[in-house]
């Protein structure tokens, strides 16, 4: 072994993240008690230093599928707007997805529309676990914390999480500008739907993806079985991506979130 191989140190060696790395998830308006919390899984594009960009040049980091384009604007805005509980993951879902079950080969991307993730490629046990104990599990037991601060206060936090989805996937354009996706709480879904339609948008009712499907791990883990209303909403990128658009997508969702919370309120 050369001298400088000896020398240099594995991830393994120096901890997957170093101290001047962001944290794993940030917290917006820690303490208010609305019911109403925000989440984005995929907030960030941010790669630990330790993974060395995971073998991806600048473009594909910029991508899709590094980041939700647009949706930690949207989701800051609406928690700038409301004053409500947003937790936001600090890091790109190419490291590990939050919005998948680990076991779901997604959770570690090693190819999607077209790009390959080299350093996502065979990843040991050790390599995954590493990953979720830094990043996975720190964000979603915050976001547990979060539901149990606002339980304890005696509300049942509708849990609405933001995404944002690209125009063209595997060569095929998505018409809709909004998604509302939704599985066990239709009502909530509805009042998202007749929102963003009355905004004037064009409304996909659980499309381009189904909050049916399995690949919606923070919804699932978080709300479904605790019953809490929850809903997830997917942007389109060409919109969440330019200061209008995602100003006009946060205008529209801050209006339909004062809906939401009213609602509660008079249902509480
Ligand atoms: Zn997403």
């Amino acid at each position: 072994m050369a001298p400088d191989e000896m020398s240099s140190k594995t991830p393994a060696d120096v901890g997957l993240l170093t101290a001047t790395e962001p944290p794993p998830y940030t917290i917006l308006n820690p303490g208010a008690e609305h019911d109403l919390l925000l989440v984005c899984d995929h907030a960030s594009r941010y790669i630990p230093k330790s993974l060395d960009s995971l073998g991806l040049d600048a473009a594909a980091i910029r991508c899709h599928l590094a980041v939700d384009i647009g949706a930690r604007e949207v989701t800051e805005q609406c928690a700038s707007a409301l004053g409500v509980t947003t937790v936001l993951c600090g890091y790109s879902r190419l490291v590990v997805d939050c919005n998948r079950e680990l076991t779901d080969p997604a959770a570690f991307l090693e190819f999607g529309d077209g790009v390959e993730v080299p350093g996502n490629r065979n990843l040991s046990a050790e390599e995954k676990t590493a990953r979720a104990t830094a990043i996975y599990w720190p964000y979603h037991n915050a976001i547990t914390a979060e539901i149990e601060r606002l339980q304890q206060s005696g509300q049942a936090p509708a849990l609405v999480s933001i995404h944002s989805f690209t125009p063209v996937l595997d060569g095929v354009s998505r018409p809709w500008e909004i998604g509302v996706l939704w599985d066990a709480d239709p009502a909530t879904a509805k009042m998202f739907v007749a929102g963003f339609e009355d905004a004037g948008f064009v409304v996909g009712d659980n499309l381009p993806y189904s909050g049916k499907a399995p690949q919606d791990f923070t919804i699932d883990h978080h709300a479904e079985g605790a019953g809490l209303p929850h809903v997830g909403i997917e942007i389109r990128q060409d919109i969440s991506g330019s200061a209008g658009g995602a100003a006009r997508v946060s205008k529209a969702l801050a209006t339909i979130l004062r809906q939401l919370a009213s609602r509660s309120e008079v249902r509480g």
